[in-house]
């Protein structure tokens, strides 16, 4: 639903609430750029395609909404709990920005806000509390990789069957009932080697990032795109002291942890001789390619910065790039392809994957109803807005299941969790892989089975 009333004239104040008083809501360091707030004139065509209008109808809980809401604060209006209500309800899934016909680029606007937000605004001691312990775990991966025990025993055991059945959790915490809900099966995969050579003549080198909650808890995804690289004739580099990419903190307004992320891994990497960096997570792959800007006031990063920036690349829109010569045996399969945000608003990157999967023989590709529609994953979204993310799941595993596809794949282990989790709480059967993991079964011969079977 469109609201027309704002095509012409001030937008609905009541609609978006009272503002209450306190200092103006952005200091001078990056706010939202006023030039870019101009660029929206209020068309609404962003509307429909906005989880968060399409969940509540709310005009403030709009892309539309939300840019008002930042034309208020830089016109000196205050930071009000409710305006940072409306800013942290925001998915960051851009898909806003693909639907605007105008070019708004929202995603700078909200990195901006965020990041005012994050500095001025005092959180109570209880979002502080998830914040802190989130952002003391998630990026860090070898923290990460403590949890696979105990979480393998809790599984193993039918501890964890026994909660989920109980619905205990969900009532008295939500949020801890949502991170049990998306831990996913795990298995042990051994690491990859610092280098693994290319199989026949060298193509490229590529530098690879391993990531953290790829890394810890989908190490199989890992080992997959390291086989198809290497298979398409590249030198895979893996450096083990590589760190976060920052792209978490910097979707939460943290940019100074993101940048000290971005330049970590800079310096580890920008020695190496690599061609590209390679990057098999959406959410990482979109803040990477923006290096360039989190660093540009920095007079010691800025350039080696932007020619990082310059050698990212999705993994399927490498391997497009370079084209095939692995051979790729049949694969009688019925695939759900799902276009993770950060991978189709973020980077533009749709035809590639499609391709790949496509050019394997015996393999059926059926579209996903509403793909525009984020799955509610979005980073920490769903761990921090549990019960919205989790109707959110569950219109996209409905989607999913109905395509009556036995396997969905996509390039996001957000996602994966995110609509395993849903899909399973509907009582839906559907296996899930990583692109890398159906590329690697066709170019092994591993038959259908191997994917079916493994989550
Ligand atoms: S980024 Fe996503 S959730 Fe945020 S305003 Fe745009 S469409 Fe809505
Ligand atoms: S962001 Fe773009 S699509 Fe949305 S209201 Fe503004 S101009 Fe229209």
């Amino acid at each position: 639903m469109v609201d027309a009333t704002w095509g012409t004239g001030e937008p609905p104040r009541d609609v978006l609430g009272p503002v209450a008083g306190g200092g103006p809501a952005f200091d001078d360091d990056h706010p939202p750029a006023k030039e870019l707030i101009a660029d929206c004139v209020h068309c609404g065509f962003c509307l429909p395609t906005c989880p968060t209008y399409v969940l509540w109808g709310a005009e403030a809980d709009s892309p539309r909404g939300r840019i008002h809401l930042m034309n208020q604060g830089v016109n000196g209006e205050p930071l009000t709990d409710s305006m940072v209500e409306h800013y942290d309800t925001c998915l960051g899934c851009m898909s806003c920005v693909t639907a605007c016909p105008s070019g708004v680029k929202y995603d700078r606007l909200i990195e901006d806000t965020r990041a005012q937000v994050e500095r001025r605004h005092p959180r109570t001691p209880k979002e502080k509390a998830l914040r802190g312990a989130i952002f003391a775990l998630f990026p860090y991966p070898r923290r990460l990789r403590l949890l696979r025990g105990p979480l393998r025993a809790y599984q193993a055991t039918g501890l964890q069957r026994l909660i989920t059945r109980s619905g205990l959790l969900e009532r008295l915490a939500p949020t801890l009932a949502t991170l049990d809900s998306l831990a996913p099966r795990l298995r042990t995969v051994p690491r990859p080697p610092q280098r693994v050579p290319a199989r026949g003549p060298r193509r490229a080198v590529v530098g690879m990032l391993t990531g953290c909650v790829q890394s810890a808890f989908f190490p199989d995804v890992n080992s997959a795109t390291v086989r198809v690289l290497a298979a398409e004739g590249c030198d895979v580099l893996i450096p083990p002291s590589q760190g976060c990419c920052g792209a978490l903190s910097v979707h939460n307004g943290r940019k100074a942890e993101a940048q000290r992320f971005a330049r970590k891994l800079i310096d580890t990497f920008e020695q190496t001789g690599m061609d590209y960096f390679v990057v098999n997570a959406a959410g990482c792959g979109s803040s990477l390619k923006e290096y360039d800007t989190l660093l540009a006031d920095d007079p010691a990063y800025a350039s080696r910065a932007a020619a990082f920036t310059a050698k990212v690349r999705d993994l399927a829109e490498l391997l497009h790039t370079l084209g095939p010569v692995a051979e790729r045996h049949p694969l009688d399969l019925t695939v759900a392809y799902h276009d993770a945000c950060h991978l189709a608003h973020a980077q533009g990157i749709r035809t590639q994957p499609r391709s790949l999967l496509r050019d394997i023989p015996g393999l059926t590709l059926r579209e996903i109803a509403d793909p525009e529609l984020c799955c509610g994953s979005a980073g920490i979204w769903n761990v921090l807005n549990p019960e919205p993310a989790a109707e959110l799941g569950a219109r996209k595993a409905a989607n999913v299941l109905s395509t009556g596809a036995s396997l969905l794949v996509t390039a996001n282990p957000g996602c994966l969790m995110q609509i395993a989790a849903a899909a399973q709480r509907q009582g839906g059967r559907i296996a899930l892989a990583h692109t890398a993991q159906v590329l690697d079964a066709a170019i092994r011969n591993l038959g259908p089975e191997a994917l079916l079977n493994a989550r």
